[in-house]
């Protein structure tokens, strides 16, 4: 996959792609990562990107000229997807993401100031993408925020292909939880189950946790879930030792 980001924070980009899972990606080669400064896509003498808004009142928008011209310069092949990070987009899900990592190229698109000229989004951009309900500077951390959710389901990104698929979200449950070394910490012990190392009672307790952990923090995913005969079972069991309790 190529992923390419246009921003006028070009450091911030790079930085950030710089370390843990990113660099992995880069070096195994399963993501070619760009970043491009539409500065440089400017032919002025004065290299200018923003203008005051049409209108009047405060802040500055982004110019379409250097914008288009530099997106469509990094769109390289026929399914990219040119998605704009911004507060009015979709709320970004694991459904975003899992649809964004089948693309051959993303190129994502990162305002600032008062955001970018409507022309480009109504000419160029295919996804508006939204990481919360709250207002931030600029779209390069919301960018950051997309790139690592999407590049970490790329293959051989995560070492063991398995280990996405059982994530939160990756069933529409939330995942249960994790332990590892020493068995009693602070008084605290680790689960009998998973000491015992009987998979099947381990992939048991997994499959409850991860119910009663949705049960209790998120019943609008569980109520929306795919369940088995089994994790009906288990909610039952869930349910009779609720009201032991
Ligand atoms: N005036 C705009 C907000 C501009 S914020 C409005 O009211 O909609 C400046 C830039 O930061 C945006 O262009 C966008 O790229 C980015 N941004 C801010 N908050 C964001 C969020 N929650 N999700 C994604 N991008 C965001």
């Amino acid at each position: 996959m190529r992923v390419d980001v246009v921003t006028l924070f070009p450091e911030m980009i790079a930085h950030a792609l710089q370390f843990s899972i990113m660099a992995r990606v880069r070096d195994a080669g399963a993501a070619v990562f760009g970043v491009h400064n539409p500065r440089d896509w400017t032919t002025d003498r004065h290299r200018i990107v923003d203008d005051a808004p049409y209108g009047g009142g405060a802040g500055m928008v982004l110019k379409p000229e250097p914008l288009v011209a530099c997106i469509e310069d990094v769109v390289r092949v026929p399914d990219a997807a040119v998605v704009l990070m911004t507060p009015q987009g979709e709320t970004l899900t694991q459904a975003h993401v899992r649809r964004l990592a089948r693309l051959g190229q993303m190129v994502v698109l990162c305002g600032h100031y008062e955001g970018i000229d409507e022309r480009v989004r109504e000419l160029l951009v295919a996804d508006e993408i939204s990481i919360g309900d709250y207002v931030l500077t600029g779209g390069e951390l919301p960018a950051l925020v997309l790139i690592d959710a999407v590049v970490r389901l790329l293959p051989g990104v995560l070492g063991n292909d398995t280990s996405a698929e059982e994530d939160s979200f990756e069933d529409g449950l939330l995942e249960h939880p994790h332990y590892t070394r020493p068995p009693e910490f602070r008084g605290l012990r680790v689960p009998e189950e998973l000491i015992e190392g009987d998979h099947a009672a381990v992939a048991r307790w997994r499959r409850k946790s991860s119910l009663l952990r949705t049960l209790r923090r998120r019943p609008d995913l569980l109520a929306r879930a795919d369940l088995s005969a089994t994790d009906r079972e288990l909610l039952a069991e869930i349910a009779a030792e609720a009201v032991e309790e």
